[in-house]
């Protein structure tokens, strides 16, 4: 994660690096730091394409749900530069190219075009990011906004690049030039690939569902097979993004972890907890239906793990991941023990119960019947002191996947345990 962390500040500051390395007049420090939080701004714009959670080998060393909270932080680092950045040019000697300052160490521009591509930039920005804030809040449905963040994000792409090259001292420099155009197209290749590439290549592969199964109240496992009989390569745990009864060019595909195990053949299941507009469909979808699979992503996986045990923490839905990794776990008769702790409201939402029992795990029910005869309450500091081993916290791998709460409360207790981030892995279902 250092690593990863270390690389997206370089992507972010690099580009500043050069742009200094490249002059050497230097003009006003309040110029400069209004031309260092422009070429910030941009840089990080650029970085966050990079941080959409739809890069296969990032996802695969990335957790989903940093990788998403760095989109957003970095998201507003662009809104913060972006707002501050004019403010700094104010006393700057302004007006149009001058003959006798041709690197514009003493000018800025006010030309019309450089000029209007900022200045649509310094509005468009704060627009866009209270949509992403506030897109559900204002009734857009998650597919719309996802097509409008895509198209809109490239949108400011084009007027930065505009604006950095014709208005920018550093950025009228051929060579920054080009590393900003590159950048640029980098960008907007992502989004086309993510949006029409990789549409294409799952339109020529479709799947067919073959399974359809209420396996508790309101969660559905739901089988699929590929038509072209060639298996989807991941790692249990992993997530795909799936499309059922629509085109592979639409934009309804949702997450969805693998609940199959690889080694089990060439089908793979999905567990469904309803929610919205399309998990809530899942008893209008017939058999034989065509579906699409885009994956595998994530990092959600104990493949290649050399701690001696694994601790498997779920609430609810959150058993998908681990019903695969305990189906593959079982088949290549691994011989890692494994203790799962599966946190429920009620009883009759555990799903694949006789198949768990096989790991003896511990259930936890918060709104038990009077037939329950499990553990009672929520998954909290209390219960993972009385469930957990001296030595499981001191060696043991952590697998941890549940709603926001749950993985709040898990995640601070094992840090007050002194298990390094290092031996936990996480996963909530949210892209936000
Ligand atoms: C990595 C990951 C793995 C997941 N695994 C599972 C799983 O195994 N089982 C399960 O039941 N759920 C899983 N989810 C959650 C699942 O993706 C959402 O519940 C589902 O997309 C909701 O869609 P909807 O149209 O029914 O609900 P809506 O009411 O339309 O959306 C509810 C929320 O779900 C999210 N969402 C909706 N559509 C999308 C989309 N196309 N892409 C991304 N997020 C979206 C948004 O946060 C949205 O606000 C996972 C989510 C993630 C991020």
């Amino acid at each position: 994660m250092t690593i990863i962390f270390s690389f997206i500040c370089l992507l972010v500051l690099a580009p500043l690096g050069l742009s200094w390395m490249s002059v050497e007049t230097y003009r006003t420090i309040s110029t400069e730091i209004g031309t260092a939080l422009g070429v910030i701004g941009f840089s990080a714009l650029l970085t966050v394409f990079l941080l959409s959670g739809r890069v296969r080998w990032l996802s695969q060393s990335l957790n989903i749900d940093l990788t998403m909270r760095w989109h957003r932080w970095l998201g507003f680092l662009v809104l913060g530069a972006a707002f501050l950045h004019p403010f700094f040019f104010g006393g700057s000697l302004a007006g149009g190219e001058r003959p006798w300052d041709p690197t514009r160490a003493l000018t800025i521009t006010t030309d019309f075009a450089p000029l209007a591509s900022g200045i649509a930039a310094f509005v468009l920005i704060p627009a866009f990011i209270m949509l992403a804030i506030w897109h559900s809040a204002l009734g857009y449905r998650y597919e719309t906004w996802r097509r409008i963040h895509a198209l809109g994000g490239c949108l400011l792409v084009l007027l930065l690049l505009h604006h950095t090259i014709t208005a920018g001292r550093y950025g009228s420099q051929i060579i920054l030039s080009i590393l900003w155009i590159s950048g640029s197209v980098l960008a907007i290749i992502s989004v086309f690939d993510s949006h029409v590439i990789r549409n294409i290549f799952k339109a020529r592969k479709p799947w067919a569902v073959t399974s359809i199964q209420e396996v508790s109240p309101k969660q559905w496992l739901i089988g699929v097979s590929p038509t072209d009989g060639k298996p989807l390569v991941y790692q249990a745990g992993q997530f795909a993004w799936l499309t059922i009864g629509k085109s592979a060019y639409s934009m309804h595909e949702h997450p969805f972890s693998i609940s199959s195990a690889p080694s089990s053949g060439h089908n793979l299941s999905f567990l469904i907890k309803e929610l919205g507009d399309f998990t809530s469909t899942m008893d209008q979808i017939t058999l034989g239906t065509k579906a699409y699979v885009n994956g595998p992503y994530g990092h959600l996986t104990v493949d290649g793990r050399t701690e001696p045990g694994i601790v498997m923490i779920a609430g609810g839905v959150g058993i998908a991941p681990m019903l695969g990794i305990i189906r593959e776990l079982k088949l290549t008769h691994d011989p890692r023990p494994i203790l799962l702790i599966y946190g429920n409201r009620r009883g009759n939402q555990i799903v694949n119960q006789d198949e768990l029992d096989a790991i003896d795990p511990i259930y936890v029910v918060s709104e038990p019947d009077e037939n329950w005869h499990g553990q009672t309450g929520v998954i909290n500091a209390q219960l993972l002191d009385n469930s957990l081993l001296p030595e499981q916290l001191k060696s043991w791998l952590f697998v941890i996947c549940g709603p926001p709460l749950m993985l709040e409360t898990v995640e601070s207790y094992l840090k007050t345990q002194r298990v390094p981030e290092t031996r936990i892995l996480s996963e909530r279902f949210n892209f936000g």
